[in-house]
């Protein structure tokens, strides 16, 4: 068992008392580590926060330059002391920025994953291992059920849906920070080069992916207008515009969504969705398990969605685990 006492739930969120500060809250706090910029992770309203320089520039285009008072950009790798903590951020293979915290303190190590997958994103920089006496890991997809397909043979059946409906459009749901920019660049390196129609909510973070180096192709905003000339094309737009006002301009349409979640046919059904397409930015449960094989941390907290079949999977090898109820969260976002 690690024994290690210096970091807890609270209310808030997760708090590392030897450094005073806490993960990703949920609430107002004086300091704040924040592992990415989607909103269930980082919100408005800190003194202080400490996160990596995309992951800050996505707060700042989300609430306002005025989110924190103070903030603090930190490169992969790179360590801060905080308190009597040491702190380094390393790369969680998210979304662009992602990072899991790494604290130590007194030659004991805690990795806090937060949301984090290790298959292939041309988007982001690769899951990094960081062995560690307790791992903190999330579990969106924490049921052997999950079992992510290859995000590239989802990608082919848009791209083959395209040419056997060539009348139709393809509007199809993807949450603006990461899936978005992920399922274009993944179309991309897949030969199509066509100009691709986005929804107004999905412009201003694929501008930014584009300023940090990585390249969408032709991007035009849907109008009113433009509508019409959709016809055999693709139409980016988020999740929930699926099924409002903005997506009935388009007359002959299949409605496609990319998520984790595509893989519940049923969930597919009730978002009236015709082509579900499984491309998740969360681990699912191979990747899970063998993460914790990999940080070989004697202790594993479990937290951020199905916490029960990964802690009775961490016990049956050996190790202390447990669940770590955090409020505040949302099963579904950015999934
Ligand atoms: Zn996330
Ligand atoms: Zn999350």
């Amino acid at each position: 068992m690690s024994g290690i006492d210096w970091i807890f739930p609270t209310p808030t969120g997760l708090y590392c008392a030897a450094g005073d500060f806490y993960i990703d809250p949920m609430s107002p706090v004086d300091r704040a580590v924040v592992t990415h910029g989607h909103a269930d992770h980082a919100r408005a309203g800190h003194q202080k926060v400490l996160a990596t320089t995309q992951t800050l520039a996505i707060m700042a285009s989300r609430y306002g330059e005025e989110h924190a008072r103070q903030t603090q950009a930190v490169n992969y790798g790179e360590q801060v002391t905080i308190g009597g903590a040491i702190v380094r951020l390393a790369p969680a293979g998210h979304v662009l920025g992602s990072a899991q915290v790494v604290i130590e303190k007194a030659g004991q190590r805690v990795v806090v994953s937060g949301d984090y997958k290790r298959r292939p994103d041309p988007t982001c920089a690769p899951f990094e291992v960081v062995p560690c006496d307790l791992f903190i890991t999330e579990a969106t997809f924490g049921l052997p059920v999950f079992r992510h397909p290859d995000a590239e043979e989802e990608v082919n059946k848009l791209l083959r849906s395209l040419l056997v409906f060539p009348e139709k459009t393809h509007l199809v749901g993807v949450y603006a920070l990461g899936k978005c920019q992920r399922l274009i660049r993944i179309l991309r390196d897949n030969g199509y080069d066509t100009p691709i129609f986005v929804h107004g909510a999905l412009t201003a973070l694929s501008d930014f992916y584009e300023q940090h180096g990585v390249a969408l192709g032709e991007l035009v905003p849907v109008t009113t207008e433009s509508k019409k000339a959709t016809k055999g094309r693709l139409v980016l737009c988020p999740p929930s515009a699926l099924a409002d006002r903005w997506s009935r301009g388009f007359s002959d349409r299949i409605a496609a969504l990319a998520s984790g979640w595509m893989l519940i046919r049923q969930r597919a059904k009730q978002r009236r969705v015709e082509l579900p397409l499984v491309i998740s930015d969360h681990a699912d449960w191979d990747e899970l398990t063998a993460t914790i094989t990999d940080v070989a941390a004697d202790t594993i907290w479990v937290t951020h969605g199905q916490e029960e079949a990964l802690v009775h999977y961490a016990r049956s090898c050996g190790l202390e685990a447990a669940p770590l109820a955090l409020q505040g969260r949302d099963e579904e976002s950015a999934a």
